[in-house]
C-alpha cells in the first residue's frame, strides 16, 4: 500500500529516529525497537472456485510485546507491502504505549483482493492464514483484529479455526467479532467518538468553545461518520465532506457552508462510505472536487480517509482560520507538510493518540471475552472517554512543560513507557 516514493516503514523509522536522540535513548534498546522483533512470512495455497489452487502471501509482524501480547489488524490487499505492515507494526506498539493498555504491537496482511473472491474462498484464507500461525498467536501471545478490507465475519472464521486447532474456546483470541459471538458494544463508534474525545479535550485547553467551530472532513467510512456524529453531538457543525466515488473513480467533496444534516447523509451513504450525489443535492449539498475539503475557511479539518493525505502540494492551501488538525486516519500528514503546520503553529492532534479509541475498545472487548461477562454501551464508552482524556491530557501536559510537538510529546511518552518495560524485563 506504500505509493510512489512514500515509504510508510522508513516515516515511521525516521519519526522513532528523531525522538530517541531528543531523550538520548541508548544504543541497545534504540535497535531494539527501531524494528520489529518477529517476522513470519508465508504461503497460503487455497483451493479455488473454479478447481484451481491459488497461493497467496501472507505477514504477521509482531513489533514489541514487552508490554503485553502484539495488538493489531489483519489487512486484505492487492497491494500490501512488508514494509506497510512493519510501520503499522510499529505505531501499534506505540498507540498501546500512549493510551497506558497492556498490549504491545503488531499488524498482518494477506496480498489478495477480497473484491474478486468469494466467500467461501476467502473463509479459507483466513482459515489457512490463523493454521500458519496457530503456534504464534493467542489471547496471551498476539491478538489480531479487522482492518482494511477486513470485517467480524472474518474474525469469526479465524477465530473458529483457531479454536478448532486448539480444542477449546478462546474469545480474547481475536477482536472485532460481531457482538453475541464475542464482539464489544461500542467499538462500530470507538475510533470516531475517541477522535472527538480527544478533540472536544483540545479546544478546552486551547479556550476554543467547540458548539462555535466548524470542521471539514475527509472520508464518511467507520471513524468519520461516528467522529462527525459526535461533534454534531456537542454541537460543532460540519460543513463539508469528502468522499471516494467508485463509479466516477474519483473523490468529491459535499458541502453546505449552513452545516450538513449528518444523519440525513447517513442516509444516502452506501457501506463503503460514498454519498450518493443525486440525493445529496436535493438535500442542498454544493458537491466540489474531492481535493477542496482541505481549503476550507473552517476552524478544524479531520482527515478520516487514507496515509499522505497532507502533503506538500496541499498543505499551503489550508485556510488561515484552520486552528486544529484532528489526525483520525493512520499516517495523514507527510513529515514535510507536518513541518509547514507546525510554522503555522496549527494545533494538531497526532493520529496514534487521535484514533487510539478502536484499539482500546478491542482491548476492553479482550477482556470481556476473557471474563465472559459483557458490559453495556454506556459503560464501555465512559472507560473509552476517560482512557482518551487521561491520554490526552498526559500528551498534552508534556508538551507544554517540555515545549514539544503534540506529536514528539505523545512519542516521547510511548517510547519512553516501552523502553522502561524492555528494561525491567531485563532484556536489554
Ligand atoms: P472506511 O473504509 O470505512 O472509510 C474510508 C472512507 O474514506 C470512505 O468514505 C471513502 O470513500 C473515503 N475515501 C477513500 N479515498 C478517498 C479519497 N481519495 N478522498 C476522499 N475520501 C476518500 O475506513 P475507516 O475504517 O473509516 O478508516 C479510515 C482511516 O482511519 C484509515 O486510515 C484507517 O487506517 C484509520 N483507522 C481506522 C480505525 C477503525 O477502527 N476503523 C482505527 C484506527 C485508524
Amino acid at each position: 500500500m506504500s505509493k510512489g516514493t512514500y515509504n510508510a516503514y522508513e516515516i515511521a523509522q525516521a519519526q522513532f529516529d528523531s525522538v530517541a536522540d531528543k531523550i538520548g535513548l541508548d544504543e541497545a534498546t534504540r535497535e531494539l525497537l527501531r524494528q520489529p522483533m518477529r517476522e513470519y512470512h508465508f504461503s497460503i495455497p487455497v483451493k479455488m472456485d473454479d478447481g484451481s489452487v491459488k497461493v497467496f502471501r501472507g505477514y504477521r509482524i509482531q513489533h514489541n510485546d514487552a508490554r503485553g501480547p502484539a495488538k493489531g489488524g489483519i489487512r486484505f490487499h492487492p497491494d500490501e507491502t512488508v514494509d506497510t505492515i512493519r510501520a503499522l507494526s510499529m505505531w501499534m506498539t506505540w498507540k498501546c504505549a500512549v493510551v497506558d493498555i497492556p498490549l504491545g504491537g503488531g499488524k498482518g496482511g494477506i496480498v489478495c483482493d477480497p473484491r474478486i473472491l468469494s466467500e467461501r474462498e476467502q473463509e479459507q484464507l483466513c482459515r489457512g492464514y490463523v493454521r500458519q500461525l496457530s503456534k504464534n498467536m493467542g489471547p496471551f501471545q498476539d491478538v489480531p483484529a479487522p482492518d482494511v478490507m477486513t470485517s467480524a465475519k472474518h474474525m469469526l472464521w479465524m477465530l473458529d479455526e483457531y479454536e478448532t486447532i486448539h480444542g477449546g474456546r478462546y474469545p480474547g483470541f481475536i477482536t472485532g467479532k460481531p457482538v453475541g459471538m464475542g464482539g464489544s458494544l461500542g467499538r462500530t463508534e470507538a475510533t470516531g467518538f475517541g477522535v472527538i474525545y480527544v478533540l472536544r479535550e483540545a479546544l478546552k485547553k486551547l479556550d476554543i468553545d467547540i458548539t462555535k467551530t466548524t470542521a471539514s472532513i475527509q472520508g464518511f467510512g467507520n471513524v468519520a461518520q461516528h467522529a462527525a456524529k459526535m461533534y454534531e453531538q456537542l454541537g460543532g457543525k460540519v460543513i463539508a465532506i469528502s468522499c471516494w466515488d467508485n463509479n466516477d473513480k474519483k473523490s468529491y467533496t459535499f458541502r453546505n457552508k449552513g452545516g450538513l444534516n449528518i444523519n440525513a447523509l447517513l442516509g444516502i451513504t452506501d457501506s463503503f462510505g460514498t454519498i450518493n450525489k443525486e440525493k445529496a443535492q436535493e438535500l442542498g449539498c454544493e458537491i466540489l472536487p474531492g481535493e477542496a475539503w482541505i481549503e476550507q475557511d473552517v476552524d478544524i479539518l479531520i482527515p478520516a480517509a487514507l496515509e499522505n493525505q497532507i502533503n506538500d502540494e496541499n498543505v499551503h492551501k489550508i485556510s488561515s482560520q484552520v486552528k486544529v488538525i484532528a489526525e483520525a486516519a493512520n499516517g495523514p500528514t507527510t513529515p514535510e507538510a507536518d513541518k509547514v503546520l507546525d510554522e503555522r503553529k496549527i494545533f494538531v492532534l497526532p493520529d496514534f493518540l487521535t484514533n487510539a479509541g478502536g484499539v482500546t475498545c478491542s482491548y476492553f472487548e479482550q477482556v470481556q471475552c476473557n471474563m465472559n461477562y459483557y458490559w453495556e454501551k454506556d459503560e464501555v464508552l465512559q472507560k473509552l472517554d476517560t482512557k482518551m482524556t487521561a491520554a490526552f491530557n498526559a500528551v498534552y501536559d508534556l508538551s507544554v512543560s517540555n515545549d514539544l510537538k503534540m506529536r514528539d510529546a505523545a512519542y516521547v511518552i510511548s517510547i519512553k513507557r516501552v523502553a522502561e518495560a524492555v528494561k525491567n524485563r531485563g532484556w536489554i
